[in-house]
């Protein structure tokens, strides 16, 4: 019952920063500030109020619009908002306490969900807080020097392979953002988990470019969203992904 409390409070929590990162999502590619002013409606500019602000329930209490003129706000912020909650509390499964390493490993993972969610948005992804997940990620565990060592080894790879493939393809491979991303995965995970989880984003991305190929639409297929699902999936089962890696290869 205890048990159940804490996930409850776990998931309320990371409801309320998924909350926050819708405004992280809307302000930062435009340069806004993130502290003020307070959210309002982007229509008809009306405050929202801190009762009409509540995670997930003010969304469906107000059946999906402004409460002032009831324009139709967009169902991708509760689904933001829960994903925050659900996101705490895969977390907390695996660490099954809180502490500093917790917090620095959901604060990463957070960053990289808002990261993903601009770059379906812009096909870009800003510095400030790609360099956040990057600095947040050399602090994710006690070996610091070792997190730097391999994010400085992800991010030299990756910009080998850009060299590599753009001569080859005379355009620009992969962008600046991903590398930098490569490098949080590095700190983050460890270089041969990263290995695999660039492989597997890679994998997962094969279905939606396909797509894009045979429906013929110009599309450009941002990929942090693939990196960053990827490195969740294989920071969760690491160890399991590692022993698979170990009978393949040693
Ligand atoms: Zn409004």
């Amino acid at each position: 019952m205890d048990n159940l409390i804490v996930y409850i409070f776990i998931f309320i929590l990371g409801c309320a920063i998924g909350s926050f990162l819708n405004v992280v999502i809307y302000r930062v590619p435009l340069g806004k500030s993130i502290i003020s002013p307070p959210s309002s409606c982007p229509k008809c500019g009306a405050k929202i109020k801190p009762w009409h602000n509540i995670p997930i329930l003010s969304w469906i209490i107000l059946g999906g619009k402004c409460a002032n003129c009831k324009e139709p706000i967009s169902i991708r912020y509760p689904i933001i908002e829960f994903l925050g909650g659900l996101l705490a509390v895969i977390i907390y499964m695996k660490f099954q306490k809180i502490d500093i390493w917790f917090a620095i490993n959901l604060a990463v993972f957070y960053t990289l969900f808002a990261l993903s969610i601009i770059d379906l948005d812009y096909k870009a992804v800003p510095d400030s807080l790609n360099l956040l997940a990057l600095t947040l990620a050399f602090f994710s565990s006690a070996d610091i020097l070792q997190n730097i060592k391999n994010a400085l080894l992800m991010m030299g790879l990756l910009s080998l392979i850009r060299f590599y493939v753009s001569y080859v393809i005379k355009k620009e491979a992969l962008g600046e953002g991903d590398i930098i991303v490569a490098g949080t995965m590095g700190a983050l995970i460890g270089l041969k988990p990263s290995l695999i989880a660039i492989f597997i984003a890679s994998l997962i991305a094969i279905f939606p470019s396909l797509y894009i190929r045979i429906k013929n639409k110009d599309l450009e297929l941002p990929f942090v969203p693939f990196l960053a699902l990827a490195t969740f999936i294989v920071w969760y089962f690491k160890d399991y992904f590692l022993y698979i890696w170990s009978i393949l290869y040693e």
